[in-house]
């Protein structure tokens, strides 16, 4: 059976085997889903239909557009989100809009990514999700939306992770490379753009082949301390933190038997 394999997996892996453990192993539930949370699902869903349902024999949209999908993804929040949504969106407008000749047709919104991915004759199945996919000539560019409230020092290890597994996966799909990341902070207005150069790409390849490998017949699960532990949700299960750490509860999926990671 092909071993499931996604950016969030390997980053999650690559901060702490145990936590890893904790969540994709045994299944156990990760945060909750709180106000903030809402909001920018909302914004994710309206920036989708803006770009999907758009005329594109049309020339640019006027703001009109965004605040029509807005109301179509807002009903469930509250009147203090959805005036912040939208100022939201008019910044988004005015940054990313208003200078265009005319809106380019994404390659796809909200999309899922799968393909299968064959390493030493083991079989892969690679996925991901993002926001938006864009054509850059003759390649890609993926664009990923943040609504957090600032932005976050990005770790560059796990940058290249979800790089270089979203080209992998895209190179199967669509034949193409992919050149360029960017993430879009919606509440800033700030655009950060990551190049993938041939090099790049290469070396992440041999990074993740390397993970995906020891991830397939990990047993210790050994935890990794950080500063990173005073967020974790399964610190009181990790024998790290307690001497008694608690049982896991019995909802927890059971461990899965050891695969065989040697060639074919
Ligand atoms: S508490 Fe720290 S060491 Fe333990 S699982 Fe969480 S991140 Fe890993």
């Amino acid at each position: 059976m092909a071993y499931h394999l996604s950016a969030a997996k390997l980053q999650t892996y690559q901060t702490c085997p145990k936590s890893y453990y904790f969540k994709y192993e045994r299944g156990l539930p990760g945060g909750g889903f709180g106000k903030s949370q809402a909001l920018g699902t909302a914004l994710h869903k309206a920036l989708a239909q803006i770009y999907q349902d758009w005329d594109y024999l049309q020339p640019m949209p006027s703001f009109e557009w965004l605040e029509y999908c807005w109301q179509n993804h807002s009903q469930d929040l509250d009147p203090g989100q959805f005036r912040e949504g939208l100022t939201i969106l008019k910044n988004y407008y005015d940054r990313f809009m208003t200078e265009l000749p005319s809106l380019r047709r994404p390659l796809a919104v909200e999309g899922k990514i799968q393909a299968p991915w064959f390493l030493d004759n083991i079989e892969f199945t690679l996925s991901g999700r993002y926001d938006r996919l864009d054509w850059l000539g003759d390649d890609l560019e993926l664009i990923d939306y943040k609504s957090t409230k600032e932005i976050k020092s990005l770790d560059s290890n796990r940058i290249d992770l979800q790089l270089g597994l979203y080209a992998i996966a895209l190179q199967h799909i669509y034949n193409c490379r992919l050149k360029k990341l960017s993430l879009i902070y919606l509440r800033t207005g700030d655009k950060i753009e990551f190049e993938v150069t041939p090099e790049h790409d290469r070396r992440v390849r041999q990074t993740i082949a390397k993970m995906a490998k020891q991830l397939r017949g990990e047993r210790e699960w050994k935890p990794h301390q950080t500063k990173a532990c005073d967020r974790c949700q399964y610190s009181r299960y990790c024998p790290a933190i307690h001497a008694e750490p608690d049982p896991l509860p019995e909802s927890a999926k059971p461990e899965r038997e050891l695969q065989l990671t040697l060639d074919l």
